[in-house]
């Protein structure tokens, strides 16, 4: 796939679907095609945690336990990631907001910059085929959250907590919803489709 050119469009997305519907994989992969950094809540917290930083300190029982850490600490992380030069292009948020409070502080910070999203990137895919991919997750990578119960208080804390947010971003006419399951580069090719489409 090449490149979009960049060159005179800003590009701001989100990506939000249940912990497994590959985020964080296709974040990747758009970044590179949109020329934007992919800001990942989740990697931010797991480097921060691995460097024992003080922020990793406070946040690695919560990681690790899969419920979310406290809105406040999110927030200002992400506000002070969004000031940064590199974000000037635009960016992919991956994992934030995943609450209506978080929501509400995005709107702040863009308002503030007189910056507005283009879309919300809504990957779609069914909780068994998500719970297993998960599970073979954790074989390769080890990851302290990916164990059966944590596994399942994620999804459980998704459905809760984040879900209800793609209601708000419908209302706004933002959400292209997309099929997550399928090979890597299939699900990347139906993301840039459906945005060229919009
Ligand atoms: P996944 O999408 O696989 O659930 P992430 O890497 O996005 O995983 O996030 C891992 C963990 O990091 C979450 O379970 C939560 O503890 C924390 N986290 C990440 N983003 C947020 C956020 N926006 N608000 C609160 N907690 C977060």
């Amino acid at each position: 796939m090449t490149a979009v050119d960049t060159a005179t469009a800003t590009v701001r997305l989100l990506i939000i679907g249940p912990p497994g519907a590959g985020k964080g994989t296709q974040a990747a992969k758009l970044a590179e095609i949109y020329g934007i950094p992919a800001i990942s809540t989740g990697d931010i917290f797991r480097a921060n945690i691995k460097d024992g930083t003080e922020l990793g300190q406070k946040v690695q029982q919560i990681v690790e336990s899969g419920s979310y850490v406290p809105d406040e600490l999110t927030n200002e992380l992400v506000r002070d990631r969004l000031l940064q030069p590199d974000v000037e292009v635009g960016f992919l948020l991956d994992g934030y907001p995943r609450t209506t409070e978080q929501v509400g502080e995005l709107d702040r910070i863009l308002h503030e910059s007189g910056a507005r999203l283009d879309a919300v990137i809504q990957l779609v895919a069914d909780v068994d085929e998500v719970v297993e991919r998960l599970r073979k997750r954790a074989l390769v990578e080890g990851r302290a959250d990916d164990t059966e119960e944590v596994l399942r208080h994620r999804q459980q804390v998704y459905a809760e907590q984040t879900a209800p947010l793609i209601d708000v971003y419908a209302d706004r006419g933002l959400v292209v919803v997309v099929d997550a399951l399928g090979h890597v580069d299939e699900v990347t090719e139906r993301i840039v489709t459906a945005l060229a489409n919009r």
